[in-house]
């Protein structure tokens, strides 16, 4: 395993609409585990696979006790609406409030190729809408009022 550079601000791959994985293979597999170290290694709570300059629709995230990893994730529903404050390690320094679904369902594949879907609400909600804006190219400051400076 690997921990990556990630990309930040104003580096134009971010801004890249990821592509759907069509095999999942050792090399999707291995581009995951680096996707986590490197989450991890930075203290995040999510990845997408574009932070670290890989176009695929892959995310990894842990809001605290629960790590989970998405393949071509997909919100099948959404649920309420929450604002809150919300940072990114690709824009970093900053933060803001972004208002998000409370609680959505995501369709995934996991790493053995296998469909499942996940409920998830709160901060686990937030941050999976979040890792999945990534994969079209949006970041939060896109969506945030009460932009600021932190640190
Ligand atoms: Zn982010």
């Amino acid at each position: 395993m690997a921990v990556y550079q990630i990309l930040t601000e104003p580096d134009q791959a971010l801004r890249t609409q990821s592509k759907p994985v069509k095999n999942i293979n050792d090399g999707v597999r291995r581009v995951l585990d680096n996707m986590r170290e490197t989450m991890y290694a930075f203290d995040g709570v999510g990845l997408a696979a574009i932070q670290i300059g890989v176009p695929k629709r892959m995310i990894v995230v842990d809001p605290g006790d629960n790590f989970v990893e998405l393949i071509n994730p997909v919100i099948i529903s959404k649920d309420g609406e929450k604002k809150a404050s919300e940072g990114c390690l690709s824009v970093p320094g900053k933060v803001g409030l972004v208002n998000r679904a409370l609680k959505i369902t995501v369709k995934a594949l996991n790493r053995e190729g296998e469909e499942f879907t996940l409920e998830a609400e709160d901060l686990f909600a937030r941050v999976l809408q979040h890792e999945i804006d990534h994969l079209d190219g949006i970041l939060f400051v896109d969506l945030a009022t009460h932009i600021r400076e932190e640190e």
